[in-house]
Formats: structure tokens, C-alpha cells, sequence
């Protein structure tokens, strides 16, 4: 309403109060815009060739008496200022105005053929009883409801029509499993409902469609609309109301929009976005709103969670105490992972990001952890290289893949991890491991900035909306590793961001690094020149994994970083003279032993035991007479002489508190061993295999 226009509303309005004849004018705006509109008679109020005085005789005479004091004043006024012809426009809204402060409903009756009298009556009455107000009707014929009607009252519809209730039924049995009925309890099925349903004629909130495109509609309606929660639009699709405005709401629409046009009905369901959870899932590929994928038949779940949970309170946690093991040497040595943390792998894009979640998975086989793994704006030729390797080591057995492709729509990209998440937490809450994947966060962001720039949200740092952080934090603070007396589950997550040039600094690295408990850094640099795991680990850290860590890697572990990073120093400088001393000459040979161990192949992850030998080894100086290029060999060499010779120290070693006597006695014997017998030509290096610095 224009300002001008909205100060004369005003003005009657005041004038109407103060002289007590509210309704009396309500009325008298009704007859005088109904006139308006129709009766050429009025014309002359807008002719500019018609003086003043004239207008306002003429005025006089057509509403003689019927013309209250203040309404009189107030058209007189008009007419001295020139303003008439705004007249069209006050009139509607003073009665609106009016109506309102007289308690009035407005309410739009639609029915599949005119209603007699008494129908309108009646239905005047259920309505009046039901708001306890005085209830203004307006009627419309709409022959798609078929038969009966529905009324729209302040955003909220009584549904009496036949075509609502085949569109519930239709919902009702495509949403339930009747495939193990047969064609007879089927029909009682469908009779059972349809009697249910004449039973309940009850309101129901209702909205309207303002505008829809890009995957977002814009609804009028449905006061009572929750954040997050599920809308049904009339051609069946659902959405997800993510803007709630004073009367409008912003939903994302979860299937395609071609069906929806302006003017469609949405309801709301009242319950929130939900997936299906349960140990079906597992060995399962998922959308992101967990229906299969991957033509292996229906999943039976145990129940439906909401995607969006509250994270588990301080009460119900305990710290991380427990390590999760990756199977990489340079992380569960150098920035250890403890069963409930949040890890963040960041680097710039190809350099093995995916590569160590996927070795993490590998490595689980057996260790009782379930894996979630979600793919979000991935390509499918990517997820199904990963589906197969999962299962052909075995892996997808206890692994749920959760997948909301590149070419899926925003919403559903958006949703993904949380679904992930509700998946994962159904196991947690019921005292088992998991671990998730999310692949990769940076793909998620952008795919919320889509959403909330095409809902009309403000965009800001890097054209990111402003709750960007909230986004992914209310996402990993749902990783927890639960106190006893909540069962005891854990969920550890292994976020992944995409950096672009190895900045970290940028807005959604560092967001997500603040709320991570420790990154794994990962090197372009590194992984070019074939140091794969990239891990770069000065700049890598873990905050509280290091807890949880095997006390004999711990043990191994510190003079390691130490000595790895003072050889990376060395060999800089060493670069440029050539004349070093045999300690210089020894500190640089043995740095390079420990760049060659920190190596590892893709999908070979390594027993916690097997890495502690290996360590052991490598820090007692058993490699230093190993050529650079056998030092791979050398350690499969161990592995298999420990299988051979020692079966139980490997069992040993694993649940041992720390690295007794005894256990190092016995893995200098397989060196010895190693060194004397089948692998003595390995360990003879010869000059041209020491590799030149
Ligand atoms: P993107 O940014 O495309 O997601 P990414 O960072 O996830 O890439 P990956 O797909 O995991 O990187 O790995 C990139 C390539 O490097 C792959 O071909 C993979 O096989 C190879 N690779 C990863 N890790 C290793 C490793 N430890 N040893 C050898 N090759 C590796
Ligand atoms: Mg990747």
C-alpha cells in the first residue's frame, strides 16, 4: 500500500473511531466501492472537467441521509485536496482495516458446484463456532475438487473435498509396503482408510504457490510452518521450508518443479525432512533421502530420523579415549585419530583426499566400526570406482555409501550430510562405532549458497550466506564419543574441504578448521613429487587423538616428528654444500629412511601392529643399511617374517600397554632374521642404489 494511500486509510479510520461509527462506515465503504467499481454514475469523481462543487453536490444527493459525519468529512476532504481518485484504493483497505479491528474473518469457500443458501449458512455457523468470531464468506467454483469443498480461512483450509481425500489415499498406500498383500486384504486396506477418513473432517494448515523456479517456490500461507519441515505439494513432490518470512515462506523443492504452478496448493505434514536408519542400510547406496540406489531391492529400516538432531549435550559425552585407527603410518603415527573426534583432510584438489577416508574404511574390516561414507556433487563414475574397491576388499559389508550426485538438484546436495549423519547416529545411539565421510564440504557449501541466493538471502564473504559456519558446525558437533551410561557408541567424522592453491585461509577452510579437532594437510607439492599420503606434517595436527593413541606408537612416534622435521631442515640446507660430515651425512641418511616409511600404496592400510614393528625398526636404525629403493620391500619383508615366525606378537603387540622387552627382543629377532636369512641379497646395498641427496 502506497504511503499516501495508507495515510487516508488512517485518517478514516481514526475519524470512523472517534465518532463510534466504525461499522456503520465498514458498511457504507462497501456499498461505495461496490459502486465504484460498477455504476458509471461515479464517473463524474474522476473527471477533471467537472468542478469541485459539482462532485460534491452530486455526492450529496446520490447518498443523501446515508452518509455518516466522519464519512462525509472525510470524502469532502478528498475532494478539497484533489485526491478522489485514490478513492478505489482506500476504500478496500479501510474495510480490511475495519474488519480486523472488529474481530471479522475473512474465508474463501471453493466448491465443485454453486452452494445453495442454507449450505452457505451452515457452513458460515461450523466456521463462526470454530474461530468464535463473525466470519466473512466468499465463494468460487473449482470443479477439480470434484465433489464437496474446501475452505480457506487465514492460511488454514477445512478440507470436505473428494479430490484431498483420493490425493491422501494415493499418498498413504504409495508411502506404505503393500507388495506382501494380496488383492482381497489390499481392498479391506484401502476400505479401512477411506472410513478413517470420513470420520476426520478436520482444518488443515494450507498454503498457496506465489512463484516457483529454480527449485525454490515461494508459498502465502502456512502460519505455522516449522523450520526444516516437510511441505506436500499438490502434485505430490515434497519440499523443504528453509525461509520462514512474516507471511510468505521460501521452500526448497526435493524432487523436480515442473509439476508445481503458481497457485498450487501445499500442506503441511508436520513432520520433519526424515531418512530411513537401521543395520539394512549397511552394504546399502543411499540418495540423500536414503532411498536405494543401487538396484538391490527395498531397504526394510528400522525406524525414520530426522536429518536435522540435536548433537549430543556435554552431560552425555566423555573425552576421546580410544584411537581409530587409519591404517596409514604418517597418521596414526604423526597426528593420531581418536574414536569420536572430528578430523579435517584439506588440500587442493587431487591429491589424495579421497584416498585416505577410503583406506580409513579399508582398514575398519573387523574392528567392529560401521563406515558411512557420503558423496556429495560427486560424479557417479567416481562413487561406483569407489562402490567396487569397498566391495572387493570386503568393506562394504559394514559401509553405507550415501550419494547426492553432481547432477542432483541443490537442496538435495544440501541435505546429504545430514542424512549421512542421522544414519550414522541410529548406530551410535545404540552403542556401536561409526565413522563418517563427508566428500567434500567445500561441494556442500557451494550448494547452500546456490539455495540461499535463489531464496533472496544476503549474501556475503565470498558470496556465501551468513550462516555458512553454522551450517557445517551444527553438522560435525554431532560427532561424539557417548559416556557409558549412554551407551557407549562413538561417531567420528572425517570432513573433506577442497582448498585452491594450498590456501587454507580461505572462508570455508577456516571455518571449518575451527570447528575440526585437528587437520590432515595435504600437499600438492608433496604429492607431485611422489610422497603420497601427501601429508605435509608440520602443518597437520590432531588436538586430542593423541590421547587415544597406542602407547608404544606414542612412544615411537615423538622422536620421529622430531627427527623427521629436523632432516627436512638439513636437506634444504645440504642442498647447497657438498661437503658434509659423516654425522650430518648419518642425520640426513636417516631422514630419508623415515620420508621412505612415512610413503604407503593406495588401499594397502597396515595393522597398528605391523606399523609399530616397523617404526621400532626404522628408529633402532635397522634400515639404515637398507637402499633407499628396498626400503618398501623390506617392510613387506617384516610383515611376512612376523606371520612366519612369530604369530602371536603381532596379537601381542596390539594389546599391549607399551613396547616391553621382551616385544622388541622378539622384532629385532625377525630383523636379525630378515637380515641373516631369505632377505640378506635385499639388505647388501650396493652404491648406486644410495640415492644421491
Ligand atoms: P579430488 O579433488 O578430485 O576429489 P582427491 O584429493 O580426493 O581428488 P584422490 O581421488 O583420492 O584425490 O586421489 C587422486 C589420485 O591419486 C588418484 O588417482 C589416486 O589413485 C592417487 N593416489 C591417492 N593416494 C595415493 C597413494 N597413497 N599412492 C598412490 N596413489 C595415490
Ligand atoms: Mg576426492
Amino acid at each position: 500500500m502506497a504511503g499516501l494511500v495508507k495515510n487516508y486509510v488512517q485518517a478514516l479510520f481514526d475519524l470512523s473511531v472517534k465518532a463510534g461509527e466504525l461499522e456503520k462506515n465498514m458498511a457504507l465503504a462497501e456499498e461505495l466501492s461496490i459502486d465504484l467499481l460498477g455504476k458509471e454514475r461515479m464517473h463524474y469523481l474522476r473527471d477533471p472537467d467537472v468542478f469541485v462543487e459539482e462532485k460534491k453536490k452530486r455526492l450529496e444527493q446520490a447518498y443523501k441521509d446515508k452518509l455518516s459525519d466522519a464519512m462525509r468529512s472525510f470524502l469532502l476532504q478528498l475532494l478539497a485536496e484533489n485526491k478522489i481518485v485514490l478513492l478505489p484504493d482506500i476504500l478496500p483497505e479501510f474495510i480490511r482495516a475495519a474488519k480486523r479491528r472488529l474481530g471479522h474473518v475473512e474465508a474463501r469457500v471453493s466448491s465443485a458446484k454453486p452452494l445453495e443458501d442454507e449450505e452457505r449458512e451452515r457452513i458460515r455457523a461450523l466456521l463462526e463456532e470454530k474461530v468464535g468470531k463473525p466470519v466473512n464468506l466468499s465463494y468460487s467454483i473449482d470443479e477439480n475438487l470434484i465433489a464437496g469443498f474446501y475452505i480457506n480461512m487465514k492460511g488454514k483450509v477445512f478440507e470436505a473435498s473428494v479430490r484431498s481425500k483420493l490425493d491422501d489415499l494415493r499418498e498413504k498406500i504409495g508411502r506404505e509396503d503393500y507388495g506382501a498383500y494380496g488383492i482381497e486384504e489390499l481392498s479391506t486396506v484401502i476400505k479401512e482408510q477411506i472410513k478413517a477418513y470420513s470420520q476426520e473432517s478436520e482444518f488443515e494448515e494450507v498454503g498457496v504457490v506465489l512463484t516457483v523456479g529454480d527449485g525454490i517456490a515461494r508459498i502465502y500461507g502456512l502460519d505455522n510452518v516449522m523450520n526444516g519441515e516437510l511441505l506436500r505439494f499438490s502434485n505430490g513432490e515434497f519440499g523443504m521450508a528453509l525461509n520462514l518470512e512474516e507471511s510468505v515462506v521460501g521452500a526448497v523443492i526435493l524432487g523436480s518443479d515442473r509439476g508445481i504452478e503458481e497457485g498450487d496448493l501445499v500442506k503441511l505434514t508436520g513432520r520433519m525432512m526424515e531418512v530411513p536408519v537401521g543395520d539394512a542400510m549397511s552394504g546399502r547406496i543411499v540418495n540423500a533421502l536414503g532411498q536405494p540406489i543401487d538396484n538391490l531391492g527395498e531397504i526394510v529400516a528400522d525406524k525414520h530420523l530426522p536429518i536435522e538432531r540435536q548433537a549430543p549435550t556435554v552431560i552425555m559425552r566423555r573425552e576421546v579415549n580410544r584411537s581409530l585407527e587409519t591404517g596409514l603410518k604418517t597418521i596414526d603415527a604423526l597426528v593420531p585419530i581418536g574414536k569420536g573426534q572430528r578430523e579435517l583432510i584439506v588440500g587442493d584438489r587431487q591429491t589424495g583426499k579421497t584416498a585416505i577416508a577410503i583406506d580409513t574404511i579399508l582398514n575398519q574390516k573387523g574392528k567392529n566400526v560401521r563406515c558411512v561414507y557420503v558423496a556429495i556433487g560427486q560424479k557417479s563414475s567416481t562413487v561406483a570406482r569407489i562402490q567396487s574397491r569397498l566391495r572387493e576388499q570386503g568393506a562394504m559389508d559394514y559401509t553405507t555409501i550415501v550419494f547426492s550426485s553432481a547432477s542432483d538438484s541443490s537442496p538435495l546436495q544440501y541435505i546429504a550430510p545430514y542424512a549421512g549423519c542421522s544414519i550414522a547416529e541410529y548406530w551410535m545411539e545404540k552403542g556401536e562405532d561409526v565413522l563418517i565421510v563427508y566428500d567434500d564440504l567445500s561441494k556442500h557449501a557451494v550448494a547452500y549458497r546456490t539455495i540461499s541466493l535463489l531464496l533472496g538471502r544476503p549474501p556475503g564473504r565470498e558470496a556465501y550466506p551468513g550462516d555458512v559456519f553454522f551450517l557445517h558446525s551444527r553438522l560435525l558437533e554431532r560427532a561424539a564419543n557417548m559416556a557409558e551410561r549412554y551407551g557407549g557408541g562413538s561417531l567420528t567424522a572425517l570432513p573433506i574441504v577442497e582448498t585452491q592453491e594450498g590456501d587454507i585461509s580461505a572462508y570455508i577452510p577456516t571455518n571449518v578448521i575451527s570447528i575440526t579437532d585437528g587437520q590432515i594437510f595435504l600437499e600438492a607439492n608433496l604429492f607431485n613429487n611422489g610422497f603420497r599420503p601427501a601429508i605435509n606434517p608440520g602443518l597437520s595436527v590432531s588436538r586430542v587423538g593423541g590421547s587415544a593413541q597406542h602407547p608404544a606408537m606414542q612412544k615411537l612416534a615423538g622422536p620421529l616428528r622430531i627427527e623427521y622435521a629436523q632432516f627436512n631442515e638439513l636437506a634444504a640446507f645440504a642442498q647447497f654444500g657438498s661437503d658434509l660430515n659423516p654425522e650430518t651425512q648419518a642425520q640426513l641418511n636417516h631422514g630419508e629412511r623415515i620420508r621412505e616409511v612415512l610413503k604407503q600404496p593406495q588401499y594397502e592400510p597396515l595393522d597398528v601392529s605391523h606399523q609399530i614393528m616397523i617404526l621400532h625398526a626404522l628408529t633402532q636404525g635397522c634400515m639404515e643399511s637398507v637402499g633407499i629403493n628396498q626400503i618398501g620391500t623390506f617392510q613387506h619383508a617384516l610383515i611376512h617374517m612376523a606371520q612366519k615366525r612369530d604369530r602371536e606378537l603381532t596379537r601381542e603387540i596390539r594389546e599391549a600397554g607399551s613396547l616391553t622387552d621382551d616385544l622388541r627382543r622378539r622384532i629385532d629377532l625377525l630383523v636379525e632374521a630378515l637380515k641373516e636369512e631369505k632377505f640378506s641379497p635385499l639388505l647388501t646395498s650396493s652404491p648406486e642404489e644410495e640415492p644421491g641427496l
